[in-house]
């Protein structure tokens, strides 16, 4: 494989060395601008000089050759002796310049014509003189001068001081170049070195040069640099290796930095994670692209962190849970790399995945449980109100099992139960759901089958008939085998308008026909059955009557912590119906929250706890007790819930610290934003929550983390059995666990035995509501409660 980090490193180091082969390149440039030129210049200069100098030189020393022939012939050309003039003029012709020498008469006729042409290797120099006796005229002479001999004397002088001036320049740039190269070049270049060693992190070399100049200084600073940059180094690591968390910085797409935790939760070896890509950390290529991209985008556009909950893959492979958050050093520049810390967060999604399957699955079959079930199913309504098809509910009951059971034993039973579940899941397709509600007893929710009621009972009577073919196999139990029939009931759904629970109620009806018509049959929910359910239309007629004429009560359920303090009490509210007395809000709250009437009912409600908050201001004894109100999800959900909360709040005066909204946890399933802006609103002004009913509903402890709550309650169903059922206990157990973790208080509904309060205190619970304490009671006796009970001189628990 091709190492780049050694490729990028090898090219570094040529760029530098490139980068000081460039400055000599440079200096020598400048220094051959600086010297030679001049020198060049003054050479031709010179030469001019040199020239004009040796024409005057000729000049005067052709007047003075003349001068003194003119002197010396004037007798002897005067006599006409022209032995003697010839004799002088072969004289002056000793000198190897003189051409011609030319005597001529008075009428400048010539006498004498000495020459020697070959002499003639340079320009011509001529001059005459008159011949001059006793203040006449005897003649002229005619001197030609050749120069060429003294052009080349003074060329040669030029030359040799040419190359003395040539060869100081050439001396003068290599002792420069030399002082530069081990003054300043080399010095330059080995600081370089060092500081991309202390680019690269290594802080082992120091540079520790004597020198005072410059040079010295810029390597005293650098020195003191990578001190400053090894302690730095050594306090980030410091920090680093002590956080928590694993802490990992990205740049130029690999791993440069990884904290002693990052290398365990990902099984490194110290040291190893190093130039590491980032994707060996995903379970896959796409997995790493895809976060990579959401990443990009909350960094980039967003300028924010981005955080995720994911499985990520350690040294070994094996996959585990995190949670992982990142955030770029410079939103502005992605190449300044980013920095992720990552948390292994493997057992708390361990236990998570444990108290789902122990909430929602049934311990013998490993079907979904009753709670799974209405879950699912409410989900199918709503799936069924969009797609408008048709789904089924079909209830199975095993026609003989108590007899089995009895015969041959529980094991037997279990044995049979477990047998019948495998069968039904194979009767089904992979989405339908097939629960069982406990005993005998198995719900299938079939969906998405026709938009056409017919087609869709069709297909559902298809599905039972292969039901019942199914489980009339025999059974192979304890080597014998064993017969059993079921009877199915069968209701069909499109739209909202059944609640779920009446839905299994027709179903259970149906199945009951099944039994009536003589069992291992089929039957379907029809419109005698349909006739009982118009009760329903009648009580919500009645509800709307009771709302508009003011038909409800308050009951006050009190909350004890385990010093045997008051400290709160729950609102729950009555129907005070004009004939049948006294309606339990179980029976007539799922009817108002289906039609609607819960918004004025729940304003009502909360109007009155805030009233009764106010009041209690006023009395000494109650001024401190906080009033739990229930919210159903419709009301919370609308739009304007928190200006009416606050209005009621202005409008009676109550304390908002001493009003607590109980919030179910089946209502966080849908934009758990807006749930979390409401709460942060109301919450800012000292309302408090609790999440009721907690453990029922499928919440996601990350969303739960998220929640501005300050209360889990224990659903009533846990606390029930808890004595009894280690399913129950071990949810309970694992509540108060999550509590204490989310630094939430727990508080247990349904507390009707001391053994029930004494097990839940062990647990570490400390508040608790139920019968044990007190039933819900009118205001009037609530107040008789707490001066008889919870006054100081005779607490009920201490
Ligand atoms: P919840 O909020 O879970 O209230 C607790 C229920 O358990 C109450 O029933 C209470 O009377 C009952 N309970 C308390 N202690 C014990 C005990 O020790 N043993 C048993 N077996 N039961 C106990 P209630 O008053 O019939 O209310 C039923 C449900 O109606 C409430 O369940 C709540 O969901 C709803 N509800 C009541 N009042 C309101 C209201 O004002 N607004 C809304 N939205 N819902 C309400
Ligand atoms: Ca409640
Ligand atoms: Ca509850």
């Amino acid at each position: 494989m091709l190492d780049l980090q050694a490729i990028r490193t090898r090219w570094n180091a040529i760029r530098a060395a490139f980068q000081f082969k460039s400055l000599s390149i440079g200096i020598v440039i400048a220094m051959c601008a600086g010297l030679l030129l001049p020198a060049v210049i003054g050479i031709i200069s010179l030469n001019h000089l040199r020239q004009e100098k040796t024409n005057n030189d000729i000049e005067l020393y052709l007047n003075d050759k003349i001068a003194l022939l003119s002197n010396s012939l004037a007798l002897p050309v005067w006599n006409y002796d022209i032995n003697l003039a010839n004799k002088i003029a072969q004289a002056s012709l000793q000198d190897r310049q003189v051409v011609r020498i030319t005597i001529s008469d008075t009428k400048h006729d010539p006498i004498l014509n000495l020459e020697y042409p070959e002499r003639n290797i340079g320009t011509l120099h001529t001059a005459w003189h008159e011949l001059i006796l006793n203040g006449e005229i005897a003649g002229f002479v005619k001197v030609d001068l050749d120069d060429g001999l003294m052009i080349q004397q003074s060329r040669r002088d030029q030359s040799i001081y040419t190359y003395i001036l040539l060869g100081q320049f050439t001396l003068a740039l290599i002792l420069i170049m030399l002082a530069l190269h081990y003054r300043v070049l080399k010095p330059l270049a080995a600081l370089t070195r060092f500081s991309n060693q202390l680019a690269d992190g290594d802080f082992n070399h120091k540079v520790g040069w004597q020198r005072t100049d410059e040079i010295g200084h810029l390597a005293a600073q650098l020195d003191q640099m990578r001190r400053d940059l090894q302690a730095a180094f050594s306090e980030q690591q410091a920090i680093l290796n002590n956080v928590p968390a694993g802490v990992i910085f990205i740049r130029d797409g690999v791993i440069q930095l990884a904290n002693l935790h990052a290398e365990a939760i990902f099984g490194y070896e110290q040291g190893s994670m190093h130039g590491l890509q980032p994707k060996e950390l995903y379970l896959s290529n796409d997995q790493f692209m895809a976060i990579r991209e959401r990443a990009k985008l909350s960094m980039t556009v967003l300028l924010g962190r981005y955080a995720e909950e994911l499985r990520l893959k350690r040294f070994d492979g094996s996959a585990f849970w995190a949670r992982m958050s990142g955030c770029g050093l410079d939103p502005h520049n992605p190449q300044a790399g980013s920095i992720w810390v990552f948390e292994d967060i493997s057992e708390r999604k361990a236990a998570e995945s444990e108290i789902n399957n122990l909430a929602f699955y049934d311990p013998l079959t490993q079907l979904p449980n009753r709670r799974l079930l209405l879950d699912r199913l409410k989900h199918a309504l709503i799936s069924s109100n969009r797609s408008l098809k048709c789904g089924a509910l079909l209830f199975i009951d095993l026609d003989d099992f108590k007899t089995l059971n009895d015969t041959f034993g529980h094991d037997s039973g279990d044995c049979l139960l477990q047998q019948v579940a495998q069968r039904l899941t194979t009767c089904v397709r992979q989405d339908d759901t097939v629960a069982r509600l406990g005993g005998d007893e198995f719900v299938i929710l079939l969906e998405d089958l026709s938009s056409d009621m017919q087609e869709a009972a069709a297909l559902a009577k298809n599905v039972s008939e292969k039901i019942l073919a199914a489980l009339n196999q025999s059974y192979q139990i304890d080597k014998h085998e064993r017969y059993s029939t079921p009877s199915i009931g069968v209701t069909l759904f499109i739209d909202h308008n059944e609640s779920i629970e009446e839905l299994l109620k027709r179903a259970d009806m149906a199945m009951y026909e099944a039994k009536a018509a003589g069992r291992n049959t089929v039957r379907f929910f029809d419109q005698k059955m349909q006739d009982m359910l118009m009760n329903r239309a009648a009580m919500e007629d009645g509800l709307r009557q009771a709302i508009i004429k003011a038909e409800f009560q308050l009951y006050y359920q009190p909350q004890i912590i385990s010093t045997g303090i008051l400290t709160g009490v729950e609102a729950l509210v009555r129907w005070i119906h004009p004939q049948r007395g006294l309606v339990s809000p179980a029976e007539f709250i799922p009817l108002a929250e289906e039609s609607g009437l819960i918004l004025p009912l729940g304003h009502w409600v909360l109007k009155t706890a805030c009233e009764q908050i106010a009041s209690w201001a006023n009395n000494k004894d109650m001024a401190n007790l906080s009033i739990a109100v229930n919210v159903s999800a419709r009301q919370f959900h609308q739009a304007d819930f928190v200006d009416e909360v606050l209005n009621i709040i202005e409008q009676t005066g109550a304390n908002p610290s001493r009003l607590k909204l109980e919030l179910t946890e089946s209502m966080l399933i849908d934009d758990i934003e807006d749930i979390i802006t409401k709460m942060t609103l109301l919450k800012a002004l000292g309302v408090g929550f609790s999440l009721d009913d907690f453990g029922t509903g499928y919440s996601s402890l990350y969303y739960l983390k998220r929640l501005p709550l300050d209360q889990l309650k224990i659903d009533q169903s846990f606390v029930r059995n808890i004595l009894s059922d280690a399913n129950d206990a071990a949810i309970a157990k694992m509540v108060v666990a999550l509590g204490l973790s989310l630094n939430l208080n727990v508080i247990a509904e349904g507390v009707e035995l001391e053994a029930q309060r004494d097990y839940l205190a062990r647990l570490g619970c400390h508040a608790y509501q139920g019968y044990l304490f007190s039933k819900p009671l009118p205001l009037h006796d609530l107040e008789a409660f707490y001066n008889e009970k919870m006054r100081p001189e005779n607490k009920l628990v201490s």
